[in-house]
């Protein structure tokens, strides 16, 4: 076994380690060994880092800057993402086992394009202005609103963080970012970068650590603390929101999801196939947008079902190091232990594993579990692996009442090519985002979030600028 890699905070523009000393370890789901450890962050290390996002935001240049000087510091930090493309892949696989061509193809682009989106959407975003009367003119201003927590979940590590961290910066903003404890490691390295792309101290901070009790509640209780920008399960939502409660900071949840995916007799099969082994299988199904509940009308149950079934029974699982690798181990071995819970339970309730299954050391199988029925608890809860619930329905307005039966809301699939019934049920679904013929496509200008308990707000060009930012009426005599 080799020597673990020391991870640090990142406070101040220094790299430091938790003022008691304490560490926690990180553990690579392929070999399950402890590859790294960072340092575990205590309440007292979340006011040191609160104390330098105060000062930067209160005295410091960063929120006096022009939108242009900063947007040139977010697309230098950009230029090193790309610049360290392959490190920070390579760091996201080893903490959590995604497939590093996944992250590399994906992960890392999208986190350079959320600072370059941002640091240009910022710069060049109008401002409304008003004639009232001919008296008095009106306009609006976007000030920053101060110190923001992002706390990031372990799923899409780095880029997940980028999401907060770039808009939170953009609009001039001072950010401490608490990373998700399974995976600290590309986190660390953003700090890092953000030092080398010339951010002034204290303007980003990177805290690691656990959230009860420490570095997480330290930052939603401490009242230097303005906004919390949090995605993660919607318990934790719960929590923060009782945390932040005595203070009254503005929060912005991105939480768990429950996906509805209705495959319509009339639908491309090819399409829908496809898609839909994507939307539930990629990442090994640890995505909150995860199309985890099927919906198939009658007359293509079958066909579709065992299309889907061997297209499943062949994906290649292994080390996500390995190119051909297309599902990775489970992040923790206590996710894993949730995940495959989940089997029992369905076998418990009487629903039957067509395919799938659990495999050896953190790994699970493209699971596909039939005889389900609505109530039960894998078609109620979220898994968060690749586990796939199908049920077949007969008319569209049942697909519409299954697919809205759940506590989530975060977003739906429908595949049809009656281009009528595509924005009748596309309108009629309780969900952030419904993807039509196709998932994942994203426009960084478009409102992203959930309906329930799957969010509050919603994150997205101008509606990460409401969030960010106080918008100031100003009204003045002519
Ligand atoms: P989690 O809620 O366990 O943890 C997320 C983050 O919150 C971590 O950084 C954790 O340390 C911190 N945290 C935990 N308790 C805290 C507390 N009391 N106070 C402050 N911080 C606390 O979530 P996870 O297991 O890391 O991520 C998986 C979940 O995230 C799933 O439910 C998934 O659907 C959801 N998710 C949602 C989106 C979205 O955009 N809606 C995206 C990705 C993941």
């Amino acid at each position: 076994m080799t020597t673990p890699v020391e991870l640090h905070h990142v406070i101040d523009g220094e790299l430091v380690d938790s003022i008691d000393g304490r560490r926690f370890d990180s553990v690579n789901p392929t070999t399950q060994e402890v590859w790294a450890t960072a340092p575990r962050g205590a309440t007292a290390d979340a006011d040191r880092a609160v104390t330098a996002a105060r000062r930067a935001f209160d005295d410091g240049p960063w929120p006096r800057m022009s939108p242009d000087e900063r947007s040139a510091a977010l697309h230098r930090l950009a230029d090193l993402i790309v610049e360290h493309g392959d490190e920070l892949a390579r760091l996201d696989t080893v903490d959590m086992g995604k497939p590093f061509t996944q992250a590399r193809a994906k992960d890392i682009p999208r986190s350079a394009q959320n600072f370059r989106f941002f640091a240009d959407y910022a710069r060049l975003a109008e401002n409304e202005s008003y004639p009232v009367a001919t008296s008095h003119h009106m306009y609006t201003r976007y000030e920053p609103v101060g110190v923001t927590a992002a706390i990031s979940p372990w799923n899409f590590p780095l880029m997940l963080a980028t999401w907060k961290v770039a808009p939170a910066l953009a609009f001039g903003n001072t950010v401490i970012l608490k990373p998700a404890e399974q995976t600290p490691a590309s986190c660390a390295r953003l700090g890092e970068l953000g030092i080398e792309a010339g951010l002034p101290p204290g303007v980003f901070n990177v805290l690691h650590g656990f959230g009860p009790g420490e570095a997480g509640e330290g930052l939603t209780t401490h009242a230097g603390v303005d906004l919390v920008t949090f995605t993660g399960e919607s318990n934790t939502g719960r929590a923060i929101q009782k945390a932040v409660a005595p203070t009254l900071k503005r929060v912005s949840f991105e939480m768990g999801g429950k996906g509805a995916n209705v495959v319509f007799a009339d639908a491309d099969l090819d399409k829908a196939v496809d898609w839909s082994i994507q939307a539930i299988f990629t990442n090994a199904g640890q995505v909150c947008l995860a199309g985890s509940r099927l919906y198939v009308q009658r007359p293509v149950y079958d066909e579709f079902l065992a299309r889907f079934v061997e297209r499943a029974e062949s994906m290649r699982l292994g080390d996500p190091l390995d190119p051909a690798t297309e599902i990775g181990p489970l992040a923790s071995e206590e996710h894993w232990r949730k995940v495959t819970s989940y089997l029992d339970i369905a076998e418990s309730e009487g629903a039957k594993i067509l395919c799938g299954g659990q495999a050896d050391g953190w790994w699970v199988k493209p699971t596909v579990l039939v005889n389900v029925d609505q109530e039960m608890r894998v078609c109620r809860e979220e898994i968060f692996g690749p586990v796939v619930t199908v049920i077949p329905f007969d008319t569209e307005e049942e697909a519409v009442r299954l697919a809205n039966d759940t506590p989530y809301g975060l977003n739906a699939m429908l595949f049809t090519e009656n281009v009528r019934r595509a924005h009748r049920v596309a309108a009629a679904l309780q969900a952030g985002t419904v993807w039509v013929n196709c998932f994942f496509i994203r426009d960084l200008r478009s409102p992203f979030g959930g309906f329930k308990q799957s969010g509050i707000g919603r994150e997205g060009g101008k509606y990460s600028r409401e969030f960010f930012t106080e918008p100031k009426a100003i009204i003045i005599e002519i």
